[in-house]
């Protein structure tokens, strides 16, 4: 696998599996999948992309889906290397929705108070530089606060906020996810629509690209993380260690949680 130009989880990749989608679907953001109600296409695809460090590789993708006509929906953590105004901007400009992917509650530890201010503020932070819509929490795996709990006690509605990419994401869409190194793999602890379970999972991308060619779907939420799609086979196989010792880490975490 290591070295050939079919590397799973590279940019090159990463441009297989759009021209797959981009040949079969049709493409929706995560604002009008929330504000479409019944006129949903019959069949179409919500690519979502969490910004979890590095806002440039954000911008490799977002360049790659812009020539094969694809509008996706990227998400970015208010921290240093993630939310790059330009960066924001530029992906904003070439058609693509994007949003804030917060972690405030894990922040604050679990106080709700001080987690919902800092909402606001970052809210606010967004607003000065881009059109925010929707939001979308981050996993924060390593933190025992899941983020989503805020609005348990808080309301999206009253930041103008027009959904959440989890708890907005309805019971007929089916949601993949490359956290973990595979789709939808095991090795994944906050990361699925709560109280659904997937019918479909796909273990290597190429296995995805087969089941977005087979149309028997009929429609696909995939969300990816920008920072695992790496070009560099340097990059690449950093990350490959980094995702296998994460991985190991959270094996042992599930069985102390079980
Ligand atoms: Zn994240």
């Amino acid at each position: 696998m290591i070295g050939s130009t079919n590397r799973d989880f590279s940019l090159e990749k990463f441009s297989q599996l759009c021209s797959a989608v981009a040949d079969k679907y049709t493409f929706i953001t995560m604002s009008e999948y929330v504000t479409a109600g019944d006129k949903l296409p019959e069949r179409f695809v919500l690519m979502r992309h969490d910004v979890d460090k590095w806002a440039k590789n954000a911008l490799k993708t977002a360049s790659i889906e812009e020539k094969f006509g694809i509008k996706a929906t990227y998400y970015f953590r208010n921290n240093k290397k993630a939310f790059v105004p330009d960066i924001i901007q530029d992906i904003e400009k070439m058609g693509h929705e994007v949003g804030y992917h917060y972690e405030v509650l894990s922040t604050a530890k679990g106080n709700y108070e001080k987690a919902i201010k800092l909402f606001e503020r970052d809210v606010q932070k967004f607003r000065s530089i881009c059109n925010l819509k929707t939001v979308c929490m981050h996993g924060a795996v390593l933190s025992k606060y899941d983020n989503r709990d805020l609005w348990k006690s808080y309301s999206l509605n009253d930041f103008g906020i027009l959904g959440e990419a989890y708890l907005s994401a309805g019971e007929s869409l089916n949601y993949f996810t490359d956290t973990g190194r595979g789709w939808n793999s095991k090795n994944n602890l906050r990361d699925f629509i709560p109280g659904k379970t997937e019918q479909f999972s796909a273990e290597t991308t190429d296995d995805l690209i087969k089941l977005i060619e087979s149309c028997e779907i009929s429609n696909f939420y995939i969300s990816l993380h920008p920072d695992r799609w790496k070009s560099n086979i340097l990059n690449w196989s950093l990350f490959w260690i980094e995702d296998f010792v994460l991985n190991s880490g959270k094996k042992v975490l599930m069985a102390v949680r079980s």
